[in-house]
């Protein structure tokens, strides 16, 4: 009983939100409004959370216009490689602070959906 207690508090504690590639080619930055703790680093084409900032709230899934953004075990199987690479970007790449302007080749969910097939 205790070992699953250990068990879950220890998930728990590793718990952990990630962005998604509907976000790339977009960067509304919605999510980064909302953000209490600063969590989202900018690359290039898309942004990543950083698993050590995120104090796991939710607060951006919401937002994100085309529902890049899940916590990490809601994360569709497809994409389960992107949770550790949003750890492993946010390395490399800077905190955004602010929102911005989208990019010029941004979606809407729709059009990303329809993409898709
Ligand atoms: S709101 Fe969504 S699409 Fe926009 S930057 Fe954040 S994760 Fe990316
Ligand atoms: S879950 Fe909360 S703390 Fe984590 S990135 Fe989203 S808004 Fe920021």
């Amino acid at each position: 009983m205790l070992e699953a207690l250990n068990r879950i508090s220890i998930e728990e504690l590793s718990m952990t939100y990630t962005v998604t590639p509907n976000c790339d080619n977009c960067k509304y930055t919605d999510c980064v409004e909302v953000c209490p703790v600063e969590a989202f680093h900018e690359g290039p084409t898309m942004l990543y959370i950083n698993p050590e900032t995120c104090i796991d709230c939710n607060a951006c899934v919401e937002e994100c216009p085309v529902e890049a953004i899940y916590a990490d075990v809601d994360v569709p199987e497809k994409w389960a490689s992107y949770t550790a690479l949003n750890e492993e970007k946010c390395e490399e790449y800077p905190v955004i602070e602010e929102a911005k302007d989208p990019l010029p080749t941004a979606r809407t969910l729709e059009e990303i959906q329809a993409a898709e097939g």
